[in-house]
């Protein structure tokens, strides 16, 4: 029988809406055999996940997904099978935690200027005193009514050119590879049909990340639309990388989200479990 795998998800940890406990169960309940919890910039809810996981027929794999700055543009690494106790990775993160924190306030003072008070404290608020993101201020933005869902709020507040953005200056892309090899982890390029690069500029990243010690590329994930999961799937290939997979679950009232029925990978990648030795 296959496996089914899900490599990217997130949980109240970082920005999504479940708490790890809650995750792993839902995961349970969808049939995943093989679960990675991989918050954004944060190892906080890893314990708590593995002691669910721990109770229930589920495998889970330690991760996280570090934001990096790399030619002006933020991507993200995810590293699986990140050693979680790692105090060397945690205070590299911390570092990213800074940046949150004043970043968190700068929108708020700059929303402020736009009308919309109390933003920070309201997006502080929703991030139960974790780690706080974009998507807490989108959140209290619906809630406050200045949008009719998250995406809206991203679209007309959050991105650049708009009243809430702020430039981020994340890890660097070398930094974050280092840091998830240093844990004993492997660094992966998530959704890299997702950022607004073209094919030449995506071509020089990939090369780059493998040159680093990246070792596989995100085939399957729900930023990708089926040609994009096919032209990912021909470059993790034409690189020699390996491919994984992740719906990057965040919430489950957002039903485009396929957690635990993601597509399989197409015909001749690599998947990045092949040494795993998992077996059903
Ligand atoms: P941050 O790391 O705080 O800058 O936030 C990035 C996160 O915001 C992503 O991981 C998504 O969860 C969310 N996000 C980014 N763009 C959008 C969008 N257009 N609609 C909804 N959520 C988004
Ligand atoms: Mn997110
Ligand atoms: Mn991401
Ligand atoms: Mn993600």
């Amino acid at each position: 029988m296959s496996i089914n795998y899900d490599l990217h998800t997130h949980s109240t940890a970082s920005d999504g809406t479940l708490s790890p406990n809650e995750l792993i169960q839902r995961a349970v309940s969808v049939e995943i055999d093989v679960l990675a919890l991989t918050d954004h910039d944060t190892l906080d809810g890893l314990a708590e996940a593995q002691a669910t996981a721990d109770q229930h027929d589920i495998i889970f794999v330690p991760g996280v997904e570090i934001s990096v700055t790399w030619h002006n543009t933020t991507i993200h690494v995810v590293g699986l099978h990140v050693n979680h106790t790692s105090q060397t990775l945690q205070n590299y993160l911390n570092g990213l935690h800074g940046f949150r924190r004043w970043r968190a306030q700068e929108i708020g003072h700059r929303l402020a200027k736009h009308g919309i008070t109390n933003a920070f404290e309201g997006a502080e608020a929703l991030s139960n005193g974790k780690l706080i993101g974009r998507s807490h201020f989108a959140r209290f933005l619906v809630q406050q009514g200045f949008a009719s869902n998250e995406k809206q709020v991203f679209k007309h507040f959050l991105v650049p050119g708009k009243p809430g953005h702020v430039p981020s200056q994340w890890a660097k892309l070398e930094d974050a590879i280092a840091w998830i090899l240093q844990a004993g982890g492997q660094a992966i390029l998530a959704h890299p049909g997702r950022y607004k690069i073209n094919q030449q500029v995506l071509r020089q990243l990939v090369g780059l990340f493998k040159e680093m010690g990246g070792c596989a590329l995100e085939v399957i994930s729900s930023s990708h639309t089926w040609d994009k999961q096919i032209i990912m799937a021909r470059l993790a290939n034409e690189f020699k990388l390996l491919s994984s997979v992740g719906s990057d679950f965040h919430n489950p009232q957002n039903a485009w989200m396929t957690f635990g029925s993601l597509p399989a990978l197409p015909a001749g990648c690599i998947p990045i479990w092949q040494d795993w030795g998992y077996t059903k």
